[in-house]
């Protein structure tokens, strides 16, 4: 058995509001992704690479809020949050409020594989990127008018414009979860955060147990509301559930969106455990997703309540 799951960010996405263009756009961003994965999967690779892939792919399309096409801050700036964790050795990197690296979730991994550390911050990220000699990208590359449009809205409102909110159909912090052949699991996020945050700010994406977590049962990626991911602990709490609770993944993935929702989020994630099976709950209007497991024709994706298919 192996699999893969993605998200591309949960969020009220109104199918009214989105045109058949935009959603066949985001449908292929996913597929890519899930291909790329399914790939090094369908080779017997590890679950790590797969998920790094998958998040690379999702990070390069303009139309995820990761990467290129990540939201501004408030100052005008892009700031990006990435972290990714092998759940068969527990090692784990991160980067947040990173400027620079083309693809933060390069940058997580290398945190990982060449440092004694897990997470790296700020100017000190950057230079850690320009030192390991990951590719770098200047401002220009992140940016996009879409992404422009909707800080000027933003400012204009003087609000802090959540990625999954009611200002824009675009979502777009990426993520995804994967077993491997081997039974190994592991989970990547990657996020821009959200349009007009404060500069400095890092969301849960970048932090293991909040946004992503993998470990021996379940490896799960987060996308909402980041504070209130990072005050219910979410993707960790979807694990402890099912260490100590006994809890099966669906139920514990449902509960611990109950808490982020009771802490005044809400989002959703995916999840994937060790014998295979999926969960992809989210809260708020719609969530680009998908999965390709062992078996299957192909990629399946969706965006709205429908069954993904
Ligand atoms: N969770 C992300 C953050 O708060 C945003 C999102 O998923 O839309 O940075």
């Amino acid at each position: 058995m192996f699999g893969v799951v993605v998200h591309g960010g949960a969020g009220a996405v109104a199918r009214a509001d989105t045109d058949d263009a935009t959603a066949e756009a985001r449908r292929a961003g996913l597929r890519a992704a899930l291909a790329a994965a399914h790939a090094i999967l369908a080779a017997g690779g590890p679950a790590l690479d797969a998920v790094e892939a998958a998040v690379v792919v999702l990070e390069d399309d303009p139309g995820f809020n990761a990467g290129r096409g990540a939201v501004f801050t408030h100052a005008g700036t892009i700031e990006l949050d990435a972290a990714l964790m092998d759940g068969a050795t527990g090692a784990a990197g991160a980067v947040a409020a990173v400027t620079t690296a083309r693809n933060p979730i390069r940058a997580a991994r290398a945190v990982m594989e060449r440092t004694p550390h897990v997470l790296l911050a700020g100017p000190g990220a950057d230079a850690f990127v320009r030192a390991a000699g990951l590719e770098v990208a200047p401002p220009d590359y992140f940016a996009t008018a879409e992404r422009r449009a909707q800080l000027e809205r933003a400012r204009a409102r003087g609000a802090v414009v959540l990625d999954h909110g009611g200002d824009t159909p675009n979502l777009g912090t990426v993520g995804a979860v994967a077993l491997d052949a081997a039974g190994r699991l592991a989970a990547a996020t990657s996020t821009g955060g959200m349009t007009n945050k404060r500069y400095g700010r890092v969301g849960d994406s970048p932090i293991l147990g909040a946004g992503t977590w993998a470990d021996g049962r379940v490896a799960v990626s987060c996308t909402g509301h980041g504070e209130a991911f990072l005050r219910t602990a979410a993707a960790h709490a979807v694990a402890a559930r099912m260490r100590w609770g006994g809890a099966v993944l669906e139920d514990a993935a449902r509960e611990a969106l109950a808490d982020v929702r009771a802490a005044g989020g809400s989002g959703g994630l995916i999840g994937i455990d060790a014998a295979g099976r999926t969960v992809m709950p989210f809260d708020t209007g719609g969530m680009y997703r998908g999965q390709w497991l062992a078996g299957d024709a192909g990629a399946r994706v969706a965006i709205w309540g429908e069954g993904v298919g």
